[in-house]
């Protein structure tokens, strides 16, 4: 599972690549946002993107989209 290098966090976590649809100062920090379990699969997803591709390969490859602490910002995320 995805985990934070700077806070822990195993829970919460965005992607870098699609940036929120109206960026705000304390809005979200990704168009696309993902709650993980305990054993590394996605049990919510918010996209802001509305592209429906994105999300299905967002779905399938977790790894390549979710890479900032959606706690701290960070983009240390350590997947094992
Ligand atoms: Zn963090």
């Amino acid at each position: 599972m995805p985990k934070c290098a700077r806070c822990g966090n195993t829970f919460s976590f965005g992607s870098s690549g699609v940036p929120p649809a109206a960026p705000a100062a304390n809005g979200p920090i990704s168009g696309l946002i993902a709650n993980f379990d305990k054993q590394g699969y996605i049990t919510e997803m918010d996209s802001l993107a509305n592209d429906l591709d994105l999300v299905q390969e967002a779905w399938e490859m977790p790894k390549e989209y979710f890479d900032t602490c959606y706690e701290c910002g960070s983009n240390e995320i350590i997947w094992n």
